[in-house]
């Protein structure tokens, strides 16, 4: 394989590992609507100690929610109605 072809290879690669980055980040706003989701707790219950909550890079970032398909902007400090007690 010639150095270009090669190089050629290995942008296309680092393309491709950005664009679900991008185009992920999105919000399931009717599940939100219908289980009430808001970015405030509520009094202890939040995403983060909620058994559905799937966490971000680090404690802080924002996650995803397993009822809540294809949405990537959950915070943990976030609430809804289907909030269950992490084990
Ligand atoms: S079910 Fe509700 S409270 Fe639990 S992580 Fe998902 S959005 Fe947060």
């Amino acid at each position: 394989m010639d150095q270009s072809r090669r190089n050629m290879l290995k942008l296309g690669g680092a393309a491709l590992a950005m664009i679900p980055v991008v185009a992920i980040a999105a919000k399931n706003d009717a599940m939100r609507a219908s289980m009430k989701y808001k970015d405030t707790p509520e009094g202890d219950k939040n995403c983060a100690n909620c058994v559905q909550f799937v966490p971000g890079k680090t404690a802080t970032d924002l996650g995803g929610c397993k009822i809540f398909p294809g949405d990537t902007e959950v915070s943990p400090k976030g609430y809804c109605v289907a909030w269950a007690k992490k084990g």
